[in-house]
Parts: structure tokens; C-alpha cells; sequence
């Protein structure tokens, strides 16, 4: 499974690729989600905070839209085999 975030650590949670059917855009979209997240909180004696081991637990992806166009209604999401397809072609990153 292929997982493209800064957070350390990952849960069973895919993050799917997309694509603008309008203007077929693949790289940059807006996505609207709601998370739910464990994390260490490691606090410094000063007070100051550093978040570690973040842990997705939950995801919920309520709205995408193409960054390029700003269509939210032909943005679909593709499958592994679509996302392979792509990665093969060369999609800019
Ligand atoms: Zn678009």
C-alpha cells in the first residue's frame, strides 16, 4: 500500500489518488477530511510542545476539488490498478 504523508505512523487507512475528469488534473487538489489522530505529546520542562507518533485512527474525506479548475463533482478517485497505470506514464508529481 502506498501512502504519501508526512505523519510517522500509518493506520490502515488508504489515501487514494485522484483525478479531475474535467481537465484532467492528477497532482493537486484540495481535500476537505476529518481525522482522528492519537499522538505523544511530549512537553519540555519549559512548556514547550513537540507531537510525536502520530497515529491516524480514522479518516473521513468529505470533499475534494481540482485545484486547477476548482470542480468538485469530476473529481474521482482511482483505483490501484488506475494509480499504477499512471505512476508507469510518468504522472508529474
Ligand atoms: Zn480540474
Amino acid at each position: 500500500m502506498r501512502t504519501k504523508t508526512s505523519l510517522g505512523k500509518i493506520s490502515a487507512v488508504t489515501t487514494p489518488r485522484y483525478r479531475c475528469t474535467a481537465c484532467g488534473n492528477l497532482t493537486r487538489f484540495d481535500v476537505t477530511s476529518t481525522k482522528q489522530t492519537r499522538a505523544f505529546h511530549h512537553y519540555s520542562v519549559g512548556g514547550e510542545l513537540s507531537i510525536e507518533d502520530e497515529e491516524v485512527l480514522a479518516e473521513s474525506v468529505e470533499l475534494v476539488a481540482c485545484q486547477w479548475c476548482s470542480s468538485d463533482r469530476s473529481v474521482v478517485a482511482l483505483t490501484e490498478a488506475e494509480a499504477e497505470a499512471v505512476d508507469a506514464a510518468g504522472g508529474t508529481a
